[in-house]
């Protein structure tokens, strides 16, 4: 997990009521909680992270992140999203593209 400092957590999960915070950025349409995901802390066997709302960032830059770039993640969710952002993620470098233009 990230370095995060327990009262940040804290304060990123009572904001998020205890509940999962992702709309739909893990791909799901999470109808059953009217487009927000239905799972709480008190879920059975369900836990709730606190990572950033870009999750693709890293722990250690996490760990710089003020609460409100911060979200409440079940990890279902966490990973997916995780998984989507990465795929969806221009490529750094595209040195094809511009070959065109060269001359
Ligand atoms: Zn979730
Ligand atoms: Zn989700």
């Amino acid at each position: 997990m990230t370095a995060l400092s327990m009262s940040v957590v804290v304060d990123v999960l009572d904001h998020a009521g205890y509940r999962c915070q992702c709309h739909g950025e893990c791909g799901g349409a999470h109808s059953r909680g009217n487009g927000r995901c239905p799972i709480s802390s008190g879920t059975r066997r369900h836990r709730l992270v606190v990572a950033p709302a870009n999750p693709t960032l890293s722990a250690t830059a996490a760990a710089h992140l003020p609460a409100s770039e911060l979200r409440a993640w079940c990890t279902a969710c966490l990973l997916d999203a995780e998984r989507l952002t990465r795929h969806h993620a221009p490529a750094a470098v595209e040195p094809d593209l511009f070959e065109g233009n060269a001359a």
